[in-house]
């Protein structure tokens, strides 16, 4: 069985995570979306809620699983019996990135490869902090999330405002 991984914040998911996911998960016969625990960020949604979100973004996948892990990403890759890792990418921003990302897990795990699914034009400009802004100043996210994440997101937004207003 070809299982494959495709990791990340997801903070939350966008119509670009779910487009990435759909194409990957198409070719693969198992595709774990695996949320990254960075004691590094400070992020906006729980561990536990984006890996809600995903789970009720990608209902409709049959072959998705949602699941989040912390540590060494090649580590949690082989300890889900896969080999390969999905990435998105976007403009020439995100390639030095992964190209980094990509050769520093292949100096440390040769075995694991890395496969990166260019994003669709339309969401090329689409990133998770970009839409945090836009909803953190009350813009519409109609067009650049799944319909749950823009309810957390209202949801979130609101108990954000009260809470600075106590
Ligand atoms: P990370 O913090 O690991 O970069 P993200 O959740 O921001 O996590 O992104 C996860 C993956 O999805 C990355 O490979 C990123 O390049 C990709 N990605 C994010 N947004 C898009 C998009 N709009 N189109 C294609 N890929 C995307």
């Amino acid at each position: 069985m070809r299982t494959a991984v495709c990791s990340g914040s997801f903070d939350p998911v966008t119509k670009g995570h779910i487009d990435i996911i759909k194409r990957s998960a198409g070719l693969v016969d198992k595709l774990i979306v695996a949320v990254f625990i960075n004691p590094n960020k400070q992020p906006l949604f729980t561990i536990e809620e984006r890996v809600a979100l995903l789970a009720e973004a990608t209902r409709d996948i049959p072959n998705v699983e949602v699941d989040s892990f912390s540590g060494l990403l090649n580590e949690y890759v082989r300890s889900r019996g896969a080999r390969l890792i999905i990435r998105g990418l976007r403009a020439f921003s995100d390639f030095e990135y992964e190209f980094q990302r990509a050769l520093l897990i292949k100096s440390i795990d040769p075995d694991i490869e890395t496969a990166f699914f260019m994003t669709r034009g339309e969401y090329s400009y689409l990133s998770s902090s970009g839409v945090r802004e836009l909803a953190r100043f009350g813009g519409k996210v109609t067009h650049l999330v799944p319909p749950c994440v823009e309810q957390a997101l209202a949801a979130k937004m609101n108990r954000l405002q009260k809470e600075t207003e106590e």
